[in-house]
């Protein structure tokens, strides 16, 4: 065989492999190795090495992608100073993932504006980081796709695609109430859930108000119980981020103003 032919043969092998870094890579490593005189073996680690980070990365931007984060909000932009109320030993905590082995929740409760959905974004972006399978979703999407998947028939179908996440967060609890079958659906989620998967849950009602939104206090009750028999909750109150920043510009442009 040529040299010639023996190239397209293992190109053609890596390809039917599927080891992109590999075929991408084996020349020029394969030239860094005789230049060192390094043996077979360790040309042969260092191909798989890149390989399997290579591997691993775009696993991440996959689970990333699939996670439908909002926007990616991470920890490292959270300004704890500016909402002391948010526990923020808890947080980092919380970031390990370790909540997620043990299939318990978090709570995030507080007004609107305080960092609620990105403290839930920056925990979701953690788990994926951690090979973790997540799913971001508003409340009122999530209700709304349930509520047209048992139209179309495929509700088992959607359930069971939720039930395959090690992770769902359902932001903004509260904000719109449900029709009777829209808080039963929701309802089946949280129970599939119960001690198998993860929720992370924000929302603007403390508890006394949940009956008002899902519109039966039985409902409420099974629900609240299963959301929060093992939980971590985070509370988030205080002054809307978003207004302290308005004020403060305002100020900044008020004392820039010639006297
Ligand atoms: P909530 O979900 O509680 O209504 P958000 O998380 O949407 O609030 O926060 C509103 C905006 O303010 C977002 O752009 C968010 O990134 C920002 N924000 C809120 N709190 C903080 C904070 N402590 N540090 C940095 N940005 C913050
Ligand atoms: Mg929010």
């Amino acid at each position: 065989m040529s040299a010639g032919q023996a190239t397209v043969l293992l190109e053609h092998h890596l390809k039917a492999l599927r080891l992109p870094t590999i075929l991408r890579e084996y020349a020029p490593v394969a030239a860094a190795c005789t230049a060192e005189k390094a043996d077979y073996a360790t040309y042969l680690l260092r191909l798989t090495e890149r390989e399997l980070l290579d591997r691993e990365r775009r696993a991440a931007d996959r689970r990333l992608k699939a996670a439908r984060l909002p926007v990616t909000k991470t920890i490292d932009t959270f300004d704890f100073a500016a909402q002391p109320s948010v526990n923020e030993t808890l947080v980092r905590e919380l970031l390990r993932g370790e909540y997620i082995t043990q299939r318990h929740n978090v709570l995030i409760v507080g007004n609107s504006g305080t960092g609620k959905s990105h403290l839930a974004t920056a925990l979701a972006f953690a788990a994926c980081a951690q090979g973790r399978k997540v799913r971001f979703w508003t409340v009122t999407q999530l209700v709304r796709q349930l509520l047209e998947s048992r139209e179309e028939r495929s509700l088992q179908r959607l359930l069971t695609h939720l039930e395959r996440h090690h992770l769902l967060v359902l932001d903004e609890l509260g904000y719109v109430p449900f029709t009777k079958a829209g808080a039963e659906l929701l309802f089946e989620v949280v129970s599939r859930a119960y001690e198998r998967q993860s929720l992370i849950v924000t929302t603007n009602l403390p508890f006394e108000a949940w009956t008002e939104v899902f519109g039966s206090e039985r409902l409420t009750g099974a629900l609240l119980d299963r959301l929060t028999h093992r939980v971590h909750i985070l509370e988030a109150n205080g002054e809307s981020y978003r207004l302290k920043e308005a004020k403060k510009s305002r100020k900044r442009t008020q004392n820039t103003k010639p006297k």
